[in-house]
């Protein structure tokens, strides 16, 4: 997606040969011109697939999810990283590894949410290693519901989330793919390399 890149280019920080800093628009403060049509994008994308809700993991993929969710007149609905004090029975649950903290934490949602007919489109901001998208997928699988397709702001190519996605089986569409971060340049795989 060409304006993404852009705006990438423009405001993105390669904090390392690793980590990507967005928080111009996605990760702290939000533009929701770009959100909405980041949204439009994914729809096209999936416009082949019947969705009845939109999962996510909180925070940074509830911008981009809740313009998919308000597209297509659809609930959004995103894991929670903590326990909240009103929201204990009845959670489904999965772990997530996390590579750059070295540390397992679990995600969790209320079953009452899921049904086994919805068609699921999972949104997030990130894909680097796939452990938060495994989960999620783990979460909607465990209720018996179906992940219609996974869409993803920006998928660092370099990492190995997106092979395991797919190999999977998984309708997957990474909106900007990174290639490398190295000597702090951001670089995008082209189109002819998708
Ligand atoms: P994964 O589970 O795919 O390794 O990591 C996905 C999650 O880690 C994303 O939801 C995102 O919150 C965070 N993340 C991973 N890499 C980056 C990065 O380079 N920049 C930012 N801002 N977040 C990242």
């Amino acid at each position: 997606m060409e304006k993404l890149q852009q705006k990438i280019t423009e405001e993105g920080v390669a904090l390392s040969d690793t980590v990507l800093k967005v928080d111009n628009f996605l990760n702290h403060q939000i533009d929701p011109t770009l959100m909405y049509e980041v949204a439009q994008e994914f729809i096209k994308r999936f416009e082949n697939k019947t969705i009845t809700k939109i999962v996510t993991l909180e925070s940074s993929g509830i911008a981009p999810a809740v313009m998919v969710g308000l597209i297509l007149n659809v609930p959004v609905l995103f894991a929670r990283k903590k326990k909240s004090l009103t929201l204990t029975d009845g959670l489904i649950t999965s772990k997530v590894y996390s590579f750059t903290k070295q540390e397992t934490n679990e995600i969790s949602i209320a079953e009452k949410f899921l049904s086994t007919d919805d068609q699921i489109l999972i949104v997030d901001d990130f894909l680097a290693n796939g452990q938060a998208t495994l989960a999620l997928i783990d979460i909607v699988e465990k209720v018996n519901a179906t992940v219609a397709g996974i869409g993803i702001v920006i998928e660092k190519a370099f990492q190995d989330g997106g092979k395991m996605i797919h190999d999977k089986g998984y309708q997957l569409e990474s909106l900007a793919r990174i290639k490398s971060l190295k000597n702090k340049t951001i670089e995008f795989v082209s189109e002819e390399e998708f």
